[in-house]
């Protein structure tokens, strides 16, 4: 079967049509169908994405794949176990996986789903198109065929292990990777890391129409709508996919546009809005309920505090003063707020202290207790975190 030799005119990360001959070609020994193939590749200008400079077609590439029995066995080995375990330590620290349904495409002989099965209780699913790797899933107890699925099940999490550097239509492939996530899911990719070209760097092979930095695999799924949400790069010599550097990347949808789109002058305005709210909102229906009687103290005296006796609408406060424990700041006027030392606040017996602070809290609370101060004490940083309108881009 002769492949086609479709050029690729436009980097398939960045849509730049800035492409180079990257002044590499190879050939490469097809076992399978018993042909050498030559293969020219082209890096992108503008994100330096390197790939295939013609595509092969879609109708080579399945011919390929469809004579091309890849060695499956369904009791994994050692060294499967042991990936499997490093690649559930990465995706179980940035998210929940007990109970959650998790759905793999190209599950090969389904190893990671039976661990992430076993050890979280997850409802486990596959989405494999080779009729021989499904023979074996179906075999391992507990997974499921994503075509099984009733229609509409949305995954928490999708798993792309090794499966992006051999895809030509991104964009289509994971535009249907989001319609199967739910809107709070996560997506885990493991690929090759071509970020360095050294030492260890993998090899160029046939199969991998994509050599994936970080950069462009966190540039790709940002015009795609997604934001990156943990990165681990591992060399690790035994790793059954290669003992070279691997990247695992979590990304989740984001509200946020596109690079290149010039709406994001608006989300970023909207979003410092929400923020604003979020920070002051629930302070200044405090200080109106509160209302003149209450004497009001502001600790420390640092860049919220001020951004609060500037920003925030506090006319009907009775803030009685400043106070902060550096020596430099005693005596300093804010916003006609007069800055004390700390050690004033025994004397002076605020009704409320509010705490403006990001880190310290609790060192700063237990000073208080030390001192004997019976005043409330209000966290701003507590306030601007509780009930407050959802921000457009989400964490
Ligand atoms: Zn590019």
């Amino acid at each position: 079967m002769p492949h086609c030799h479709t050029p690729v005119h436009q980097c398939r990360v960045c849509l730049s049509n800035r492409i180079l001959d990257a002044g590499v070609t190879k050939r490469y020994h097809l076992m399978n169908l018993n042909e050498t193939v030559e293969i020219g590749y082209a890096v992108c200008q503008d994100c330096h994405f390197l790939f295939h400079a013609n595509y092969v077609g879609d109708a080579y590439l399945d011919h390929y794949y469809r004579n091309s029995p890849m060695l499956r066995r369904k009791a994994p080995t050692p060294y499967e176990l042991d990936q499997n375990a490093r690649q559930a330590a990465f995706l179980s620290r940035y998210t929940h996986l007990q109970n959650q349904h998790i759905l793999e495409i190209g599950a090969h002989a389904g190893a990671f789903l039976v661990h992430l099965q076993q050890t979280y209780q997850a409802q486990t699913y596959y989405d494999e198109l080779s009729e021989e790797a499904c023979a074996i899933l179906r075999a391992q107890p507990g997974l499921q065929d994503l075509r099984d699925a009733p229609a509409g099940t949305r995954m928490n999490v999708i798993v792309l292990r090794h499966i992006l550097e051999h895809i030509h239509d991104l964009d289509s492939f994971l535009t249907r990777v989001r319609s199967l996530l739910a809107d709070d899911g996560t997506l885990f990719i493991e690929t090759p890391d071509w970020s360095h070209l050294d030492a260890l760097t993998d090899p160029l092979i046939f199969e991998h129409l994509n050599q994936f930095s970080t950069h462009q695999l966190t540039l790709l799924l940002r015009r795609l709508g997604w934001n990156c949400a943990a990165i681990e790069k591992s060399v690790f010599p035994d790793d059954p996919a290669t003992p070279n550097r691997v990247q695992r990347l979590l990304f989740r949808p984001t509200a946020l546009p596109p690079p290149g789109d010039a709406r994001i002058a608006a989300s970023t305005a909207q979003f410092f809005t929400h923020y604003h709210r979020r920070l002051f909102g629930a302070l200044e229906d405090l200080v109106t309920a509160w209302g003149p009687e209450k004497r009001i103290a502001f600790y420390p005296a640092s860049h919220l505090s001020f951004s609060a006796l500037l920003e925030a609408r506090l006319e009907a406060a009775n803030i009685i003063g400043l106070y902060d424990i550096d020596e430099k700041k005693h005596g300093r006027e804010v916003c006609g707020v007069r800055v004390y030392p700390a050690d004033a606040l025994r004397e002076h017996r605020p009704d409320v202290i509010v705490l403006f602070t990001m880190a310290y809290e609790r060192e700063i609370r237990e000073s208080f207790a030390r001192m004997g101060l019976t005043a409330e004490l209000v966290s701003a940083t507590a306030l601007a975190r509780s009930d407050l309108p959802a921000s457009p881009a989400r964490p």
